[in-house]
């Protein structure tokens, strides 16, 4: 970890009729000139500067790159309006294990129950409403996750001979990570992963059990990333393109 002098502080830029608020985050481990924009899932637009960049300086910047702002602000708005309009009824689409399947709701079961079933995943639910559809449908996820991701992890362990042992694992949803591993070399994933084809869940695993051996992600660390799985920035640019369709169930 290394510390570092922080400040906060925010602006508006301006695009056409629009208005962009964006956090600032003035730090002094920036090297002087450089200027980093971050759009995050959620929205937020976040200009990481160095301490001593005046707002002038970070506003120019901000606005040299102010139309690609404004396309991924867009698109993250049309993506939320989709992930908020799933009503969990028959048809709807859904992922597993990088695979398309069709919603089929049972209702009025005896049991709360969730299965593969051909192109389907069936849940059946003692009422068919869309919050006990959406809790079932959940919970199942995070189990597959717990047995698909736990088998996964210990495959990818074998190939890489620094992991003696198998670390501890915890799951969590997370909004903008798949994964990420501790300084103490705890893994904590993300259990919507399990909507990924394999192949995703072998790299963001493989990902993170190279910071076991190096913590940060310089250059060693990507050097060690493509001695054990080459072709990994293909399928990272696989799992982004995907990520919207997938996490918007
Ligand atoms: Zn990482």
């Amino acid at each position: 970890m290394k510390h570092s002098q922080e400040s906060r502080s925010s602006l508006a830029l301006r695009y056409g009729e629009h208005r962009i608020r964006c956090a600032v985050r003035r730090s002094d481990s920036r090297t002087k000139g450089s200027i980093s924009i971050h759009i995050e899932p959620s929205g937020r637009v976040l200009i990481d500067a160095p301490a001593l960049a005046s707002d002038s300086e970070i506003r120019l910047a901000a606005m040299r790159r102010v139309t690609w702002i404004y396309k991924r602000l867009s698109e993250i708005e049309d993506r939320l309006r989709l992930a908020t309009t799933r009503e969990y009824v028959s048809g709807e689409t859904i992922y597993y294990l990088g695979r398309r399947y069709r919603l089929k709701v049972i209702g009025e079961s005896n049991a709360r129950s969730v299965r593969i079933r051909g192109g389907y995943i069936e849940v059946s639910t003692v009422d068919s409403s869309p919050a006990s559809v959406k809790k079932a449908l959940h919970d199942w996820y995070r189990n597959r996750a717990r047995s698909v991701l736990a088998d996964r992890l210990a495959e990818v362990s074998k190939q890489l001979r620094w992991v003696k042992v198998m670390p501890p694992v915890s799951f969590r949803a997370m909004k903008v990570q798949w994964g990420s591993c501790s300084p103490r070399g705890r893994i904590t994933l993300n259990p919507d992963l399990v909507r990924a084809p394999k192949q995703c869940i072998d790299y963001v695993l493989t990902h993170e059990l190279c910071h076991l051996k190096e913590h940060n992600h310089g250059a060693r660390f990507y050097r060690l990333l493509d001695m054990h799985l080459p072709g990994w920035r293909r399928i990272k640019i696989r799992l982004d393109d995907m990520a919207d369709a997938i996490l918007a169930t």
